[in-house]
C-alpha cells in the first residue's frame, strides 16, 4: 500500500454539487450498491481505450507499460479492495478537476433523478459513475500515472474535501490508475472471489481488456523436514504452515501452501463477431448494458454484417428512454463505437451516424479502414460515407420492426419522435420512408394515433390533400376554429403540436403523393361545390363587402385583408397566415428563441388574412351597424375586440393583452348594466369605451 506522504499534500474541497452527492451517496440506503464495481471497470476500460487509441499513431506511448490489462486485487487483511488498470492515468490537473473540483452537468441532473426515486445504478449514464465508490467505501485512495506527468495519489473519506500528493516512494504503476476501496465494515462481500467473479460476468462481461482477479490457492502437500526450506524459497506465494505435528516417521509433514494467480474472469471475443442466431437476447442485454451503462435492457437490436466490396459487422441497439441530455447541443452525440479489425478506434465519430440518429447505441467493426485512421482523414473517407448509408438503411429497418409492436412503438415513439422529424427535416433521401414512422394524433383518432398511411386509407372519396394544423398542445388545437368546416364536412385532421412539427412538416410537403395542407393558412381549398353552393356563396360574399373593407380600414397594418371564410362554422372569424410564410405555432416558436436573428421574422413572421364568417350572429349585426353608419364607434371597438379575440383562438399572442383586457371589462360591465359614471376610479377613466358615449370620444381614439 503506498503511503500517502502528508509533506506535500495540497488539499482540495469538492465541489459543492459534488459534494451533494457525496453525501446523497453515502447517507441514503441503497440496495444496488454492487455496480460500483461496473463503474470503476467501465472507467477502467474507457482509461485503457484512450491510450490504446494514442499508441496507433505513436506506438512509443505505450512504452512504459506495453500490456492493456484490468486487475482486481482483494486484500482481506488490509479490507481493501483494488481496481488496477494501464490505461492512460492521469496527470495531477486531470485528477483535480475530474475527481471533484468540476461538476459534470450530470451531476445535478443525477441528484434530482435520485430524489425522485430513481436507482443508484444509473449513475453511470450521468458522468458521475466514480462518486459510486463511496457506495461500499468510507475511504478512496486513487494512484495514477499518466505518460505526461509524474505519479500522484488522490485521496478522500469524502467529507468535504480532498488530497492530492506528489507519489514519492509508492509502488510505481508505469503508466495508469489504481483506485483502492477502504471497504466499509458491512461491505466486505466484496473481498470474496465468487462474488466479485460473479460481478464481473453480470456486469462487465463484454469489456475488451482481460480482466484479471488476484486469486488465493490454498493445496496442501506433504513435504519432508529437509526439503521445506527449499521449498519455501521456491514458492512464489506465502507459505502457511497448518501442521505442525511431526506425525511421521519419515519425517514427513503436510503444510498448506497458499499461493495466488491472475484468473482471467471475463471473455473477450467481440459478440459482434459471433452468429446473431447463436446470441441469446440476454447476451445482447448484457453487452448493451456494458457498453452504454445503462440500466435497463435495450427495447431494439440489429445485428448485422456487410460483406462484399466493403466488410463490416454491426450491432446496433435502440434504447427504453430518451437520456436525459438528449437535444443538449453542447453536447453532440453520438453512440457507436468504431472499431477496426477487432481494436477500438473511437466513439463519437461524428461521420459515422448522422445527428438525427444520435440515440441509437452500438457498435461497428471495419476490415477496410487503416488502423492509425485519424479524425481528420475520417472526413473525407468514403469507406465511412458507405457504412453510414448502411446504418441509416440498418436503423430505420430496426425502427420499422419496432412499429410491429404496438406497446414497444408508443415507447420507442414517445422517447425518440423528435429524432424522426429531425431526420424528416434533414435527411431528404430517407425522407419518404421516416414518414411512415410518424404517428399523429388526429380528429378522428382518438386515444391512439395514427400513421400517414392508415390516414389516406379513411380519406373522404375526392379528398385530395391530407389536412393538418400545427399549435401549442393537442387541447389548444383540437377546438380550434379553423377546424369547423373540415370537421363538419367529416375530413380528417392530424394535429401536429410538436415545435419540430412546424420544421418537419415544411420540408415533407407530401406523402404518397397528397399535398400536406395546413388548416390554418390560405389557400385551404375543400371539394368542389354544387352551382347552387357556389351561387350562394357569391351572394353572401357581395352582402358583406361592405363590412370587410370597413374592417381592413379599421384594423390597418394588423392584416393584409379582410375575406368571407370558408373555413369556419361556428366561430365569428379567424386570422390565417399565408400558405408560404410562417403559422401563428412558427410564430410562437421563433419568438421563444432567445437567440434568433431577428431579420428573420420581419419578412416570414405571419401575414394575416381575417376570415369571417357570414353566418355567424355577431357578423350580421356589425355588418348592420357598419352599413349604417361606418364611423359608428362600437363598430370600431367591437372589430378590434373580435380582431384580439381571433389572435386568441388562432394561436397568437397579444401584443398589448392589457388594452384587450380593458375592452373585455368594459363588456363585463355593459352586461352587469353597471353604470360608467358611477364608478368614478381612476382605472376606470382608461379605459376604452365599447359603446359610444359622448364624452368618451377622445379616449377611444387613443386606443386605437
Ligand atoms: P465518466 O467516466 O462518466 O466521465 P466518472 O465520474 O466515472 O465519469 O469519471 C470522471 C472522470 O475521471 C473520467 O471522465 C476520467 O477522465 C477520469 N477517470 C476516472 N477513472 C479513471 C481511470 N481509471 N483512468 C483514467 N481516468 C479516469
Amino acid at each position: 500500500m503506498a503511503d500517502v506522504q502528508m509533506e506535500n499534500a495540497e488539499t482540495f474541497a469538492f465541489q459543492a454539487e459534488i459534494n451533494q452527492l457525496l453525501s446523497l451517496i453515502i447517507n441514503t440506503f441503497y440496495s444496488n450498491k454492487e455496480i460500483f464495481l461496473r463503474e470503476l471497470i467501465s472507467n477502467s476500460s474507457d482509461a485503457l481505450d484512450k491510450i490504446r487509441f494514442e499508441s496507433l499513431t505513436d506506438k512509443s506511448k505505450l512504452y512504459a507499460q506495453p500490456e492493456l490489462f484490468i486487475r482486481i486485487v482483494p486484500d482481506k487483511v488490509n479490507k481493501t479492495l483494488s481496481i488496477i488498470d494501464s490505461g492512460i492515468g492521469m496527470t495531477k490537473a486531470d485528477l483535480v478537476n475530474n475527481l471533484g473540483t468540476i461538476a459534470r452537468s450530470g451531476t445535478k441532473e443525477f441528484m434530482e433523478a435520485l430524489q425522485a426515486g430513481a436507482d443508484v445504478s444509473m449513475i453511470g449514464q450521468f458522468g458521475v459513475g466514480f462518486y459510486s465508490a463511496y457506495l461500499v467505501a468510507e475511504k478512496v485512495i486513487v494512484t495514477t500515472k499518466h505518460n505526461d506527468d509524474e505519479q500522484y495519489i488522490w485521496e478522500s473519506q469524502a467529507g468535504g474535501s480532498f488530497t492530492v500528493t506528489r507519489d514519492l516512494n509508492g509502488e510505481q504503476l508505469g503508466r495508469g490508475t489504481k483506485i483502492t476501496l477502504y471497504l466499509k465494515e458491512d461491505q466486505l462481500e466484496y473481498l470474496e472471489e465468487r462474488r466479485l467473479k460473479d460481478l464481473v460476468k453480470k456486469h462487465s462481461e463484454f469489456i475488451s481488456y482481460p480482466i484479471y482477479l488476484w486469486t488465493e490457492k490454498t493445496t496442501e502437500k506433504e513435504v519432508s523436514d529437509d526439503e521445506d526450506e527449499e521449498t519455501k524459497k521456491e514458492e512464489e506465494g506465502d507459505v502457511e504452515e497448518v501442521d505442525e505435528e511431526k506425525e511421521t516417521k519419515s519425517k514427513k509433514k503436510k503444510v498448506k501452501e497458499v499461493s495466488h494467480e491472475w484468473a482471467l474472469i471475463n471473455k473477450q471475443k467481440p459478440i459482434w463477431l459471433r452468429k446473431p442466431e447463436e446470441i441469446t437476447k440476454d447476451e445482447y442485454a448484457s453487452f448493451y448494458k456494458s457498453l452504454t451503462n445503462d440500466w435497463e435492457e435495450h427495447l431494439a437490436v440489429k445485428h448485422f454484417s456487410v460483406e462484399g466490396q466493403l466488410e463490416f459487422k454491426a450491432i446496433l441497439f435502440v434504447p427504453k428512454r430518451a437520456p436525459f441530455d438528449l437535444f443538449d447541443t453542447r453536447k453532440k452525440m453520438n453512440n457507436i463505437k468504431l472499431y477496426v479489425r477487432r481494436v477500438f478506434i473511437m466513439d463519437n465519430c461524428e461521420e459515422l451516424i448522422p445527428e438525427f440518429l444520435g440515440f441509437v447505441k452500438g457498435v461497428v467493426d471495419s476490415d477496410d479502414l487503416p488502423l492509425n485512421i485519424s479524425r481528420e482523414m475520417l472526413q473525407q473517407n468514403k469507406i465511412l460515407k458507405v457504412i453510414r448509408k448502411n446504418l441509416v438503411k440498418k436503423c430505420i429497418e430496426m425502427f420499422t420492426e419496432i412499429s410491429e409492436n404496438k406497446e414497444d412503438y408508443a415507447k420507442f415513439y414517445e422517447a425518440f419522435s423528435k429524432n424522426l422529424k429531425l431526420g424528416i427535416h434533414e435527411d431528404s433521401q430517407n425522407r419518404a420512408k421516416l414518414a411512415d414512422l410518424l404517428r399523429y394524433h388526429s380528429t378522428k383518432s382518438g386515444e391512439e394515433m395514427t400513421s400517414l398511411k392508415d390516414y389516406v386509407t379513411r380519406m373522404k372519396e375526392g379528398q385530395k390533400d391530407i389536412f393538418y394544423i400545427t399549435g401549442e398542445s393537442k387541447k389548444a388545437v383540437e377546438n380550434s376554429p379553423f377546424l369547423e368546416r373540415l370537421k363538419r364536412k367529416g375530413y380528417e385532421v392530424l394535429f401536429m403540436v410538436d415545435a419540430i412539427d412546424e420544421y418537419a412538416v415544411g420540408q415533407l410537403k407530401e406523402y404518397d403523393g397528397k399535398k400536406l395542407v395546413s388548416a390554418t393558412k390560405e389557400g385551404l381549398k375543400l371539394e368542389e361545390e354544387s352551382e347552387e353552393e357556389k351561387k350562394k356563396k357569391e351572394e353572401k360574399k357581395a352582402a358583406f363587402e361592405v363590412l370587410c373593407k370597413t374592417m381592413k380600414e379599421i384594423l390597418g397594418d394588423k392584416v393584409e385583408k379582410v375575406v368571407v371564410s370558408e373555413r369556419i362554422v361556428d366561430s365569428p372569424c379567424c386570422l390565417v397566415t399565408g400558405e408560404y410564410g410562417w403559422t401563428a405555432n412558427m410564430e410562437r416558436i421563433m419568438k421563444a428563441q432567445a437567440l434568433r436573428d431577428s431579420s428573420m421574422s420581419s419578412y416570414m413572421s405571419s401575414k394575416k388574412t381575417m376570415e369571417i364568417n357570414p353566418d355567424n350572429g355577431i357578423m350580421e349585426e356589425l355588418r348592420k351597424r357598419a352599413e349604417a353608419d361606418k364611423n359608428d364607434k362600437s363598430v370600431k371597438d367591437l372589430v378590434m375586440l373580435l380582431f384580439e379575440t381571433a389572435l386568441l383562438t388562432s394561436g397568437f399572442s397579444l401584443d398589448d393583452p392589457n388594452t384587450f383586457a380593458g375592452r373585455i371589462h368594459r363588456m363585463l360591465k355593459l352586461g352587469l348594466s353597471i353604470d360608467e359614471d358611477e364608478e368614478a376610479g381612476a382605472e376606470d377613466a382608461d379605459m376604452p369605451a365599447l359603446e359610444e358615449e359622448g364624452n368618451e370620444e377622445s379616449k377611444m381614439e387613443e386606443v386605437d
